[in-house]
């Protein structure tokens, strides 16, 4: 195998195996659906007392499943808990109460 052949098949190789990720949902990034370096003072002040925390560790436990989420864009919605601040879809806070 020549150098560039081998180069090629490398670069098929990755290729592939990225797409192969991509369509099983495994390589997508977590969404960002606020930055929290420019929300106001009191959404972080709030955030951090509800433990909000983004992704979510307990696949049972996630903002999409909360009483307190309205859907959105994508994977991101609103919170009641937040005063209707974004949150992500797959995140929780100590607040979090499934939907009946
Ligand atoms: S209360 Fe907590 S878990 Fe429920 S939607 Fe708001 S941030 Fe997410």
């Amino acid at each position: 195998m020549t150098m560039s052949t081998r180069r090629g098949f490398v670069g098929l190789m990755s290729a592939f195996a990225c797409t192969s990720l991509a369509s099983r949902g495994l390589a997508q990034a977590p969404a960002v659906c606020s930055d929290p370096a420019t929300l106001p003072l009191s959404q972080r002040s709030r955030r951090r007392a509800l433990g909000y925390t983004s992704p979510s560790n307990d696949p049972q436990k996630h903002c999409s499943l909360c009483a307190f989420f309205t859907a959105g864009a994508g994977a991101c919605g609103t919170c009641q808990m937040l005063s209707g601040g974004a949150v992500e879809a797959t995140a929780v806070c100590t607040s979090f109460t499934k939907k009946s």
